[in-house]
């Protein structure tokens, strides 16, 4: 997507703190974070939202999932804890329709984010 600020972060087109990166998923810290620990995890091919994912998407979904774990492990949040966020749509606020997890943690984090 050509306006996709996620997907000219994950080509390399805009910056980014990128912490992973593999064929199917990017992970970077989120430019506003609301924790110690703040990494957004995006599929690299654009989904805008979880509304728009098929059956086909459910090992990319997974790995979403996985490489979270990952990256909690790596942040040293594993054992503290951290919470994994998917808003989805207006009244989640949503802003960038682009699907992406957020990890959080580092801190006790509150309600709603961070
Ligand atoms: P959401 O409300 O779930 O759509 O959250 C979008 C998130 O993307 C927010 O936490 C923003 O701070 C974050 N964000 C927006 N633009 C960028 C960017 N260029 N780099 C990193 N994070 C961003």
């Amino acid at each position: 997507m050509l306006d996709c600020i996620f997907c000219k972060i994950i080509t390399g087109q805009s910056p980014s703190q990128m912490v992973f990166q593999d064929e199917q998923v990017s992970a970077f810290r989120d430019i506003h974070p609301v924790a110690p620990t703040h990494i957004l995890i995006v599929p690299n091919k654009h989904i805008a939202s979880i509304n728009d994912l098929t059956p086909a998407d459910e090992p990319l979904v997974g790995h979403l999932f996985t490489v979270a774990r990952q990256l909690a492990v790596q942040e040293g949040i594993e054992k503290t804890g951290y919470r994994l966020i998917i808003n989805t749509g207006s009244h989640a606020g949503q802003m960038v329709f682009h699907l992406h997890l957020h990890l959080i943690g580092g801190q006790r984090v509150r309600y709603p984010m961070g």
